[in-house]
C-alpha cells in the first residue's frame, strides 16, 4: 500500500513538493514563499487564479492575503463573511471543496469587480493544530474544466505546504511583534521606539517635516503603588496607554519606556503645536481618577531639527524639559530650552513652565 502510494506520486509532483518545503523553510516573506507555491503549482496543475484568504481573528471574516491571476487587485480589495460562498462552506466546515462548475453552485458568490464567467474552483481549507487558519482556492476558467480528482490532491498537497507557511510566518510575526511591545500595555516599548524614532528622524529630514517628542512621567506615581497595591498601580499604567493611544493622532508612536514614563513622537509637528500635544496628553492622563483623586503627569517637549539633530539628543532634551517640569511643581508641560549663545543673558523664564 505505501509502495503504491510513493509510485502514485509523479517524480515531478514530489520535487515540486520538495521545492515548495524549502521555500517554506527559506521564507522570507510570505509573498514570496506563497509566489513559489503557486508558480510550481500551476507547473502541474494547470489554473487561471490563485486566492488565499485568511481566517481573520475572530473567525468571522475571510480576508485575502495572496492572490495571481487576472484579478488580483479586485480580489484583494474585498473580504467576505465566512457564511459566505463555496469558501466560507469550505472553511466552515473544514472539508475540500471540488466544484466544476460554481456558476451553477448555488452557494456561489462573486467578488465585485470581477467577471462572472463559468469556472472550475477547487477550494482546500488549510488547518494547522486542527484550526483552520486560511484557505486556498484554485480557479481554472471555461464551463468544461473541473479539476479531476489527481489534480484536487496535488492542489491538497500543496495546501499543506502553504498552511505550514502560513502559520510559521504569522508566527514570525507576532514574535517580532512581541518584542517590540510592552507587555503590560502593549504600547511600543524602549528599543521599538528607539527603532521608530530613527525611521521618523530620516523621514523628516527627507521631507523637510519637524518631529516632536514628548516625554511624559506620572506624578507621584509611587504613591498610587503604595496606598492601593501594585495591582492598581498596573490597571492605571493600562489605562493611561489606552488614554494616550486615544489621543494621539494616526501617525503618531506612543512608547511606554518602562515604569510610568512614556513617550509620544509627533512628525510634523513643532512649536506651539507640539505644546498643544503633550497637553492633550496630559489631560487624557488628567481624566484618570483613583479613589476621588485625579492622576497627574509632567511633560517635556523637544523638537527635531531645532533642539536636536540626533535621536538620543532629541530624547535627552525631552527628558531634560520633563525634569525641568517635574522641578517646578509637577503637573506641567516645560519644552526645551533654545540653545544659548557662547556668553548671552540666561532666558527670562529659565524655568519655561507652562501651568495646565
Ligand atoms: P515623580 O515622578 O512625581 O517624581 O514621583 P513618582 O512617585 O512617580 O516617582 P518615579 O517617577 O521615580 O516613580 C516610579 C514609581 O513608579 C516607582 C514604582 O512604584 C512605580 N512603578 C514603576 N514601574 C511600575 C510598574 O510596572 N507597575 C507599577 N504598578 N508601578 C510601577
Ligand atoms: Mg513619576
Ligand atoms: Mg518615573
Amino acid at each position: 500500500m505505501t509502495a503504491q502510494t510513493k509510485a502514485d506520486v509523479p517524480a515531478a509532483t514530489l520535487e515540486a513538493l520538495m521545492d515548495a518545503a524549502q521555500a517554506v523553510l527559506a521564507a522570507d516573506s510570505l509573498e514570496e514563499t506563497f509566489g513559489r507555491i503557486t508558480r510550481r503549482l500551476s507547473a502541474l496543475v494547470p489554473l487561471d487564479d490563485l486566492v488565499i484568504y485568511e481566517v481573520e481573528a475572530g473567525g468571522a471574516r475571510l480576508q485575502p492575503v495572496f492572490a495571481e491571476g487576472a484579478w488580483v487587485e479586485e480580489v484583494m480589495a474585498e473580504s467576505f463573511s465566512i457564511d459566505e460562498g463555496i469558501t466560507g462552506a469550505a472553511v466552515r466546515a473544514g472539508r475540500v471543496e471540488n466544484v466544476p462548475r460554481s456558476d451553477l453552485d448555488p452557494r456561489c458568490s462573486i467578488v465585485a469587480g470581477t467577471d462572472d464567467q463559468p469556472e472550475a474552483l477547487v477550494c482546500v481549507p488549510l488547518v494547522v493544530d486542527g484550526r483552520t487558519i486560511a484557505a486556498l482556492n484554485v480557479y481554472r476558467n471555461g464551463a468544461d474544466v473541473a479539476f479531476n480528482e489527481q489534480e484536487a490532491s496535488v492542489i491538497e498537497r500543496f495546501a499543506a505546504m502553504a498552511a505550514l507557511a502560513f502559520h510559521s510566518a504569522r508566527q514570525r510575526e507576532q514574535l517580532r511583534a512581541q518584542a517590540r511591545s510592552d507587555p503590560l500595555t502593549g504600547l511600543l516599548n524602549h528599543r521599538a521606539l528607539h527603532e521608530r524614532l530613527e525611521e521618523e528622524l530620516e523621514r523628516s529630514r527627507r521631507s523637510g517635516l519637524p518631529l516632536a517628542a514628548v516625554a511624559l512621567d506620572l506624578d507621584h506615581f509611587k504613591a498610587v503603588n503604595d496606598t492601593h497595591g501594585h495591582g492598581e498601580g498596573d490597571r492605571t499604567l493600562i489605562e493611561v496607554a489606552k488614554r494616550l493611544r486615544s489621543t494621539v493622532r494616526a501617525v503618531d508612536a506612543v512608547a511606554r519606556l518602562g515604569g510610568e514614563e512614556f513617550v509620544v513622537l509627533a512628525p510634523g509637528v513643532e512649536g506651539e503645536l507640539a505644546l498643544r500635544a503633550a497637553e492633550r496628553a496630559r489631560r487624557a492622563i488628567g481624566e484618570i481618577e483613583i479613589d476621588g483623586l485625579r492622576l497627574s503627569a509632567s511633560a517635556g517637549v523637544a523638537v527635531f531639527p531645532v533642539d536636536a539633530a540626533d535621536c538620543p539628543t532629541l530624547l535627552d532634551r525631552a527628558d531634560a524639559a520633563l525634569y525641568r517640569a517635574k522641578r517646578s511643581g509637577r503637573d506641567r508641560t516645560c519644552v526645551a530650552e533654545a540653545p544659548r549663545e557662547p556668553g548671552a543673558k540666561p532666558p527670562a523664564d529659565p524655568i519655561g513652565a507652562l501651568p495646565r
